[in-house]
């Protein structure tokens, strides 16, 4: 076991910078690519890795030090080279600083460049260098990605179209549906300002045809895609039948050996038990989002996202929407305050929202689906329904495509464990997206879907987003990223608070809604941005900005100076910051709290 210097790397135009973080001490284990310190300049931080696995046994920074390139950062005691990965030669050289730079901080290679031979990519005549397991937006992107950095790539996926969940029943077309639900809405709304619509007559066949047409036009999209990257596209199920080898199409299928794989294989609706889910009447969100009729009256079962979203186009499409949630709130996991002013609304337009309730039953009849539900006071014992949405969340599917044959851990859940560079505990197959676990968000898969390709590729790349936005499409919208107060109040965190609400914005009231909040939460001491929500119209698309400043460690002043264009509702951001800072002038700020100078 030798002792290995882990130094300070490439800092960029800049002689030294501080340290302004120490996240290791003596006797601590660090694998390779845990944060060692946080360095800081005038433009940016970041944290750097450490490039042994081991344990530390002196530490040559402190909080407060300025340091240049080739500092000693921490002397670690290597672990035993069994430990390296059975393809990875463990090496005693001291690293380079260029090897010693942050991983997703410094891109060590684009597209252009060639890709160095990957270091764990085991020799072998395979059928194919990469193989890609399920075509989601992880899968697909992981694929493409790999093609480009010059790996041969298979892409196998079940269903006939490429684009798995999110494109073909999933995030795209409820959207298409949900911008139809937006504008019934607001057409309807008019009348309060001079302008009427008769009501809208619903062609669903035609509806359908929409829907389908965006799908279809982002999935053929994919193919060409796919072609033009000479990515073999194999249709069918597969399953691993080895640590080399996956087999497609069951017993006596086509066997493809592969030299590395990537597990993208995704998530899908919980069912819930002892309830007759064979009945056509009794939906998950795929089959909602075939807009077979509209019914009458819809239960929705779940008062999370998908409950939500399609609760919203069903009540625009003219349905009465009863929703009931077990907890005691919509959208947990989410500020209560940004929830409130969707809550609101939708009390006024469905027939019910029961909380803290529990649907007990549900008969299938011949005159509709009656559900027994338990809850509080006013809930009724049971209700008729024509139609029922399940939406009580997904389960990964790590636990049906064999991984076991291939060596690949996977928990009770279906849960695949991966390391910073995505890998399963089986060093040559990389899994990514719903089956690696929570958040089960499409832009999470495509971020480490990159990271499973580079990584395959032999590029050094490594998933340390220090956040992942989530986006309710309700009307109104409702977005949050980073800490949020609930879970700060949780862990005893204090936070500074810089709130701008819509009703305050020319732009909000210009769309006739003034409902509408943008939060920062700040660190009170660094005056950092460390989370953010937005509850309003178009809250989705502003919350990648605030994403971004997270990131990049904006301060509120940072947010507040930076120029935002008038009139729009990102103006919100940059007046949320103000008033935090207590300089805003759009809204009135007690005495106490008005600017600093
Ligand atoms: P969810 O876990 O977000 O919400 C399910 C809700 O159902 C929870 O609030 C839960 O308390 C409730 N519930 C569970 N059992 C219940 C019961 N027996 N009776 C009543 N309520 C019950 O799951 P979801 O809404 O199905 O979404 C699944 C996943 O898909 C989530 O990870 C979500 O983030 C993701 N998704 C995201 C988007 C988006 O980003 N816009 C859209 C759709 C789905």
């Amino acid at each position: 076991m030798a002792d290995e210097k882990v130094l300070v790397p490439d800092i960029g135009d800049v002689d030294e910078v501080d340290v302004v973080e120490v996240l290791v001490g003596p006797g601590d284990t660090v694998e390779v690519d845990d944060s060692l310190i946080t360095l800081e300049s005038d433009k940016a931080s970041m944290e750097v890795p450490s490039t042994v696995a081991g344990v530390v046994k002196e530490v040559g920074v402190a909080v407060g030090d300025k340091v240049g390139e080739g500092a000693l950062i921490a002397v670690v005691e290597a672990a035993a080279p069994a430990e390296a990965t059975a393809d990875e030669p463990a090496t005693t050289e001291e690293p380079s600083a260029e090897e010693l730079a942050p991983p997703a901080a410094t891109p060590v290679a684009s597209a252009s460049e060639p890709a160095t031979p990957p270091p764990s990519a085991p020799e072998g005549d395979w059928d194919t260098e990469l193989l890609v397991l399920g075509a989601g937006p992880g899968g697909y992107t992981a694929a493409f990605r790999a093609a480009d950095l010059g790996l041969r790539v298979t892409l196998v996926e079940r269903d006939e179209r490429l684009g798995g969940v999110c494109l073909n029943v999933g995030c795209i077309p409820s959207k298409a549906l949900l911008h139809v639900a937006a504008v019934i809405d607001e057409a309807a709304e008019m009348r309060h300002h001079g302008v009427a619509f008769g009501a809208p007559k619903i062609d669903l066949e035609r509806l359908a045809g929409f829907k389908n047409d965006v799908v279809g036009r982002l999935t053929g999209g994919l193919e060409q895609l796919a072609k033009r990257r000479e990515v073999e596209v194999v249709t069918g199920e597969a399953e691993f039948i080895g640590p080399h080898e996956l087999r497609i199409g069951g017993e006596g299928g086509r066997v493809v050996t592969f030299g590395q794989a990537v597990i993208a294989a995704g998530s899908r609706p919980v069912e819930l038990p002892n309830f007759p889910n064979d009945d056509p009447r009794i939906m998950d969100s795929t089959g909602a989002l075939e807009l077979a009729d509209v019914p009458g009256r819809l239960l929705v079962i779940g008062g999370g996202i998908i409950g939500l979203e399609m609760a919203t186009v069903y009540a625009s499409l003219g349905s009465k929407v009863t929703l009931v949630e077990l907890q005691d709130g919509l959208m947990t996991g989410c500020d209560r305050d940004l929830v409130r002013p969707l809550e609101r609304r939708i009390r006024e337009r469905y027939e019910d929202i029961f909380l803290g309730t529990l649907v007990k039953e549900l008969k299938a009849q011949k005159n509709g689906i009656k559900a027994t539900f338990e809850g509080g006071d006013g809930t009724p014992q049971s209700r008729l329904f024509d139609r029922v949405l399940v939406a009580v969340g997904r389960r990964p599917n790590g636990g049906l495509i064999g991984a076991e044959r291939a060596g690949v851990a996977v928990d009770e859940r279906g849960f695949i464990s991966v390391d910073s560079q995505q890998r399963t505990n089986v060093p040559h197959i990389f899994a990514i997206g719903d089956l690696v676990g929570e958040p089960m968000l499409a832009h999470k898969a495509t971020h480490e879907g990159k990271v499973a390709a580079e990584v395959a590729a032999g590029l050094k790349s490594g998933f340390d987003a220090q956040v992942i936005p989530s986006v309710a499409y309700t009307d109104p919208e409702v977005a949050w990223v980073g800490v949020t107060e609930t879970e700060a109040r949780a862990q005893g965190r204090k936070l500074g608070k810089g709130v701008f609400p819509w009703a305050a914005s020319g732009r909000s009231l210009a769309l006739g809604r003034d409902e509408g909040m943008t939060k920062l939460l700040f660190d009170p001491e660094t005056e950092r941005i460390v989370g953010a929500g937005v509850v309003g119209t178009n809250a989705g698309d502003l919350i990648g900005e605030l994403a971004l400043a997270i990131e990049m460690g904006c301060d509120a002043q940072d947010i507040g100076l930076t120029v935002h264009p008038h009139p729009t509702l990102s103006e919100t951001v940059a007046m949320a910051a103000e008033a935090f800072e207590g300089t805003i002038t759009d809204l009135y700020m007690p005495k106490k709290q008005a600017a600093k100078s």
